[in-house]
Formats: structure tokens, sequence, C-alpha cells
């Protein structure tokens, strides 16, 4: 069984130096010019240089060993049912291994994928308060997993989403994998549900599985949700040119996933930054889907869209933290005093041709996952799923 963590409470004082590159998730200002990062009880408290850190009383100190360290990556698009389980590839502990891909955050596009799901709008709603209840209880490896978005039905009415903020719904699923497909009818919902503090999320491009249909860039536009959901389909695209009217007209959050079209992936990276828009770039898997279940899935977007996409490996790097904290309104994605004291060390693959890890990033090589850090407790060593990090970041201090 997977072990549940609540909130970092026990976490104390945590010192992490001898950082070799810090990335800050911040597309403006992608790396820091510090080695060192101290967090009380789970929130960052100071960033700099080690020896102006008052480290004092830490209950832990790591060191780096001249490894990067950047936010905990976040998975904007998942599809969780309950537990560490998943019925699409009947997969346990697959939350676990996302973590071994440096994952400490995923979004839930709506759990879809419970057998039996109910599609009655009361069912709708107790679906979705259950399985908010259920992963803000259980932390599979104290993975934050934001879960409880319903997927809108016909017949709901502002009075549904209303009540479903009030117990704690923040999120809509996917618009258009249940019986609303219609731009109109979708944007209705979509408001109603903006105005009660949820946000919405639609699907994009062809059918994921038989059943579900075609939302093109017409629903899209009309709908108006929050994300555009896998802008490159999940697994269809839409025609380039509906994908680059998209992004041209929908001021929305541009999600890219992995179980997209890799093509129309690239087309649409390279449409936001003509447009000089990649701070509205987010990134997601899409899993567990009918591709499967891919712990390194985020660690592949960002290998792929900086070495194929020819984008800075530490911008990439801001699209999968900073850039979906924003638009997600998470307290964590950011290395800035406050936040969540989440964060994934790295270090180039052994045997990568790249010259450090962001050059070895750049050239499409995945990197390595030395620890991970969730609400400033150390989660996780060495990595079981990523290759081998060159460099492993350690413990010195307890
Ligand atoms: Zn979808």
């Amino acid at each position: 069984m997977a072990e549940a963590h609540t909130a970092g409470t026990a976490a104390g004082k945590l010192v992490i130096r001898n950082i070799g590159l810090l990335l800050s998730g911040d597309l403006a200002r992608p790396i820091l010019d510090a080695d060192a990062i101290m967090a009380i009880d789970g929130r960052i408290a100071a960033i700099g240089k080690a020896q102006d850190l008052d480290a004092e009383g830490a209950r832990t100190v790591i060191d780096a060993k001249g490894t990067a360290l950047a936010p905990g990556l976040i998975d904007s698009h998942v599809h969780p049912v309950f537990g560490d389980w998943t019925p699409r590839q009947s997969q346990l502990n697959w939350i676990d291994s996302f973590l071994h891909g440096g994952v400490t955050t995923m979004i839930s596009a709506g759990e879809v994928h419970l057998p039996g799901r109910p599609r009655d709008v009361v069912g709708v709603k107790a679906l979705a308060i259950t399985a908010q209840r259920s992963f803000e209880a259980f932390r599979p490896g104290g993975v934050k997993v934001h879960a409880g978005a319903p997927v809108i039905e016909k017949g709901m009415v502002e009075e549904d989403f209303r009540e479903m903020a009030a117990a704690g719904v923040k999120l809509l699923g996917e618009v258009g994998l249940g019986g609303v497909k219609t731009g109109e009818e979708a944007k209705r919902m979509v408001a109603w549900a903006r105005k009660h503090g949820i946000q919405s999320t639609i699907h994009t491009g062809g059918p994921s599985i038989p059943g579900s249909g075609l939302i093109d860039k017409d629903v899209v536009l009309e709908a108006d949700a929050d994300v555009i959901g896998h802008i490159n389909g999940g697994h269809t695209a839409l025609p380039l040119d509906q994908i680059r009217c998209l992004c041209e007209q929908c001021k929305r959050a541009i999600e890219i996933v992995h179980n997209g079209n890799e093509k129309a992936a690239l087309y649409a990276l390279r449409t936001a930054g003509e447009l000089g828009e990649l701070e509205r770039v987010i990134l997601g898997t899409d899993s567990p889907a009918g591709s499967g279940v891919q712990p390194l899935g985020i660690l592949r977007m960002i290998a792929m869209l900086s070495s194929l996409g020819e984008v800075p490996a530490e911008q990439a790097f801001c699209f999968a933290t900073g850039n979906t904290a924003r638009l997600r309104k998470l307290d964590s994605g950011l290395i800035e005093i406050g936040r969540a004291a989440d964060f994934t060390l790295l270090d180039k693959a052994q045997h990568s041709a790249g010259k450090g890890l962001l050059d070895s990033v750049r050239l499409g090589d995945l990197p390595g996952v030395g620890m991970v850090v969730i609400d400033g407790v150390v989660r996780i060593g060495r990595s079981r799923n990523t290759p081998p990090a060159e460099r492993v970041a350690e413990v010195v201090g307890q």
C-alpha cells in the first residue's frame, strides 16, 4: 500500500545547500542567483547564499551536491479515480510512480474512469464532493492531487455549481466528456462555475474513446473555459489552423499534453511563442489513458518541447511549474518566499551527451531525479524511474 501523508506540519526547518542551479519556475527570470533555500514548516522562508541563511536548529539539512533544484513539477491534466489506483490500465501506485518522475502536484480533469460513473446530476455532484474529500485526505507518497472535478451534464442549474463550490469543489472536469457538447450550453455552465470560483477545462479535439465526441475550435471559443485542455488533442488534434485560431482568439491557458499529437504540441508552442505569450503554456500528461500511464510524462514533455521546440530548458521547466501554478492559482510551483516547499532535485542523466542538466534536456535527454521534497519533507531519494542522475543530493543532517 502507498503511504498517506498529511500536510507538512512535522517539517520544522529545512535547509538545502550547495544547489548548483536554482530553477525558479518563473519565465521572466527562470534561473536564480542563489545556492541555498530554507523552508520552515513546509513554506519557503529564505533563498540566497548558504552563508547568509540561518541554519541554526534545522531539522533537516540537504547537500544538493551541486545538482539542480526546480519547483516540484505539476501535471495539469490527470484522470484519477480513488486512492493510488487506476482502472484505466488496471494499475496500482501510479501516483507514487509520478512522484518518482518529479511530480508533486496533479490536477484532475475529471474522475471519468470510475466504473459506473454516475451521469445524473445528484450523482455527478456526489462523486465530485467525494473525490475532493478523498484526495484532500489521502496523498499517495505525499503528492497533492487536486481532485473532485465534475463533468457537466445536461440539466445542471446554477444552484448545483453554488452547492458544489460551497462543499469545496474547485475544478470542473473536461467539458465535453459528459452530455454537454454544444458551445452555448457549455458557456452557460462554465460561467456559473466561474462565478462560484470553480475553474474549468475543456476537452479539445477529436473523441478520446468510443462514445465521446469532437470539440472543435468554435465550441472551445464559445464555451470560454479557463483552460484550453489538451490543445494538441487527447489524442486526436484539431487541424493546425484551428489551433492557431485558439491561441490567437481565446486568451485562456494553452495546455499541451503528453498523450496528444506531438506535431500539434510543437505547433501550439511555436504559436504561443510567436504571440509572445509563453506564460500561457502549461503541461499535463492526460493519463491514465489509452496510451497508458507515464510517470516520466512531464519530464518527457519538457525534454521534447525544449529539444524539438527549441525552447531553452530553463523555460520549459516553467511550463510545468510556475505557469501552471499561476494559472491554476496554486501555492506551489515557484521558488518564492511563502510558497510551498515542493522541490525536485535533478541532474543530467549518466552518460548524457549534454554538458550539464540544461544542455542535456536541450539535447532531448531526460534528467535524472535525485530527490523530491513536498511541504518541506523529503519524500524520496534517487528515483526508481528516471535514468540515474550523475550526482544525487543527500540528507546530511537530521
Ligand atoms: Zn480530453
